[in-house]
């Protein structure tokens, strides 16, 4: 087994309205945002995921450019590329979907490409259950697997979305979704439901509150770097993610106190893509900037209690 990373997910068009502003057709997916932050990282990294015959080769790009192996992106030129929009509330925590366009996910038969069905580390980013247990058993080694989801598939496909979770190491689902899968209002009450489906960790996303880490009766908490402008949120869930996958194929360590570097790792990459609209920050990152705000999260948490 070697140090490899595959991430599965969507590649879209997505069209995202905020209370400041309405963006056009831009590129979206969870493919897309995972690759893209887990590309810091400089591990080898394959996508599998579909597009259609609309989806510009400029996007593509995108990708290779930063090294990413794209072999596994089936192209459909008879159908269209998915397609997604939503409208954020003046609370950017929450938002309404306004429409979902499946297109060539509709009909998906994902392969992995030969040279990564022995990743170490599989992302089964946002997709149907079913396309991810159909990655799941083309792997030819056990990977440690990090699952992402989604409202729409909690909706339509329960049952599916309760197998994959039993077979994954860890999920990251958002506060929402966490209580919309579980019927749990209490966090930490969701989180014990999620672990005793047979994921061993369980990563709760709190948006500008932080996101949560449960593992066995331990807990771990991430704050979310404060910031003074939110520019548009969709995508760092996804970011976040690519941020934990990318930095576990990096160290090779999945003991529970790397996980907690890996969350804080994931939640500094998802500072950066709210500052601008769609993946644009992604695109423009550096590593000194990636460090130098690491340190601020050092700042923000680190401190020497007193007792008296
Ligand atoms: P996030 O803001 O991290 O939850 O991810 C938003 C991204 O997920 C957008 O770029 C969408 O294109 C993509 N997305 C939205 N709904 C779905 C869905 N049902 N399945 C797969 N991807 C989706």
């Amino acid at each position: 087994m070697s140090h490899k990373l595959l991430i599965i997910g969507s590649m879209a068009f997505d069209k995202i309205e905020t209370p400041f502003q309405k963006s056009d057709i831009i590129m979206g997916g969870a493919a897309n945002y995972t690759a893209l932050s887990a590309a810091q990282f400089g591990v080898p990294t394959a996508v599998v995921s579909v597009i259609g015959g609309d989806y510009p080769t400029s996007f593509l790009r995108l990708l290779t450019q930063r090294h990413i192996d794209i072999s596994g992106i089936e192209i459909d030129p008879q159908d269209k590329t998915f397609y997604w929009s939503a409208r954020y509330h003046e609370d950017m925590n929450l938002r309404d979907t306004l429409d979902t366009q499946l297109n060539v996910l509709a009909h998906f038969k994902p392969v992995v490409p030969a040279a990564f069905t022995d990743a170490q580390v599989l992302m089964l980013g946002n997709l149907h259950p079913q396309i991810q247990i159909d990655v799941l058993a083309q792997m030819t080694h056990l990977p440690f697997v990090v699952l992402d989801t989604m409202n729409y598939w909690i909706t339509h496909t329960y049952e599916l979305l309760e197998e994959v979770i039993s077979k994954v190491d860890m999920i990251t689902i958002n506060e929402q979704e966490a209580r919309q899968l579980t019927d749990e209002y209490s966090l930490v009450k969701a989180a014990k439901r999620i672990l005793a489906m047979g994921t061993k960790y369980v990563v709760i996303k709190k948006g500008e509150h932080g996101a949560l880490l449960f593992h066995e009766d331990s807990a771990f908490f991430a704050p979310a770097l404060p910031l003074s402008e939110v520019c548009d949120p969709t995508g760092a869930g996804d970011v976040f993610a690519g941020g934990i996958v990318g930095y576990l194929t990096k160290t090779n360590d999945f003991s529970f106190e790397n996980i907690k570097n890996a969350v804080i790792h994931g939640s500094n990459l998802a500072s950066f893509c709210i500052e601008s609209l769609g993946a644009e920050r992604m695109l423009s990152l550096t590593p000194e900037d990636i460090n130098s705000r690491l340190y601020q999260f050092r700042d923000l948490t680190q401190f020497d209690i007193k007792l008296c």
